[in-house]
């Protein structure tokens, strides 16, 4: 068959491969503890599920407009009014099928075919395949530890060129859980500002932050800022809604015109039955956050004591999202029966194997010394699995 380059270039979503892999062993009857999956176990709320299905028995099953029904972009509005403090008007909105593609979207309208997209690393895995997509280069800011796997404000200055186009943010962070202080993003701000790039800020994970971390959107820090940031934003994980794809980004009228235009072409609209659960969503108290927030800050703490264990294993304790992206690198080398596990790749395979956990390798992140374990999982998941992948740990020589 004849494949397009680009096409040919693009692997599944290195998360959504574990997940299938997940559920090809368990329909092969073998039991596994995914930590794979980045998201919420909790149900969606039963309010904003009532919301959908009165949806469908009142006929909000028609085409809506293509970058989504005025009532949800003006309940969007009200969000960032009253949670970021940001203005916007309706027309600023685009809603598509989840934050994944409201990124694309995003990007399409700014980012030119041989374009630099700077994009500090650990990354989501989407972001630089979909630059490829674009034909952008994503050009790679790397962090450690030592930052807190954050790039600081002289990072910045030095990677832009006059061929970058933009800058992807994303705090709290997926994979590492980072969250940007005020003070650091008033000195990323400044650069921007003075280098006049474009930012898309990924706000996804905004409610799920740790102690005495807060979110704070770039945007919200000046009018100059605001208009050079498309912020992104979604339903998936405050409310456990990643199956009703609805995610947004908010920026300057006319990239959110762009972006409505293309995506005229391509979605024709988001679900018309998700937008309606979407405004239940984010119109009805946050109850339901606050109390997820509280189970995940438990089980993260569960998560850090039973790692502990592991001695070849480092782990920068994560301020944000649902994410552990602990350095196994101390265990590469090692062997089992005779084979040595070389790299992250064989690190989880090893442990599905062994211990019957999946996780998922730091490579898709940019980022091979690590693994990336997802806590939106049951107490007794991590448990069980934790103690499990530590003594599988424990045994290699
Ligand atoms: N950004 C990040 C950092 C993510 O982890 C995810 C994964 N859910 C998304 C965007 C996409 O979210 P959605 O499910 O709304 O498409
Ligand atoms: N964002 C989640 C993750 O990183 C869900 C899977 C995906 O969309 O990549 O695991």
């Amino acid at each position: 068959m004849k494949q397009s380059q680009m096409s040919g270039k693009v692997g599944l979503s290195e998360t959504i491969a574990i997940d299938e892999k997940v559920k090809k062993l368990r329909a092969e009857g073998r039991r596994v503890i995914s930590f794979g999956a980045g998201q919420p176990d909790a149900p969606t709320p039963p309010e904003v599920c009532e919301a959908g299905i009165a949806a469908i028995r009142g006929g909000a099953t028609k085409y809506t407009s293509p970058g989504g029904c005025l009532e949800l972009r003006q309940a969007i509005c009200e969000k960032l009014e009253r949670d970021n403090g940001l203005s916007y008007r309706p027309e600023q909105i685009v809603v598509s099928a989840g934050a994944k593609q409201a990124i694309f979207m995003a990007l399409a309208v700014i980012v030119d075919p041989g374009e630099d997209v700077l994009l500090p690393a650990p990354y989501w895995v989407s972001y630089p395949t979909q630059i490829s997509i674009l034909g952008g280069n994503p050009r790679v800011i790397p962090t450690d530890e030592r930052t807190g796997f954050k790039i600081t404000a002289e990072q910045l200055r030095a990677s832009i060129t006059p061929n970058t186009a933009c800058l992807i943010l994303n705090s709290p962070s997926n994979p590492t859980g980072a969250v940007y202080s005020r003070e650091e993003l008033e000195a990323i701000g400044e650069v921007v500002l003075e280098s006049g790039i474009q930012v898309v800020t990924d706000e996804i994970y905004e409610r799920i932050v740790f102690g005495d971390s807060a979110h704070v959107s770039l945007a919200s820090l000046s009018p100059a800022l605001q208009k050079k940031t498309a912020v992104v934003n979604g339903v998936s994980k405050a409310y456990s809604m990643t199956g009703w794809r609805i995610g947004y980004f908010a920026a300057e009228p006319e990239w959110a015109e762009r972006a409505t235009a293309l995506q005229s072409h391509l979605s024709g609209n988001p679900c018309s039955v998700s937008q309606e659960a979407a405004i239940e969503a984010l119109r009805r108290g946050d109850a339901s956050v606050r109390e997820m927030v509280s189970v995940f800050g438990r089980r993260r703490e569960q998560l850090l004591d039973l790692l502990r264990p592991a001695e070849r294993l480092s782990l920068c304790p994560p301020d944000g999202a649902f994410y552990a992206f602990p350095d196994v690198s101390g265990y590469f080398g090692r062997s089992t029966g005779g084979t040595v596990l070389e790299d992250d790749l064989a690190l989880a395979g090893y442990l599905i194997e062994e211990a019957g956990v999946a996780l998922v390798p730091g490579s898709g992140f940019g980022s091979p010394k690590h693994m990336r374990l997802s806590f939106a999982a049951s107490d007794r998941e991590i448990e069980e699995g934790v103690r499990s992948m530590v003594a599988a740990l424990g045994k290699l020589a």
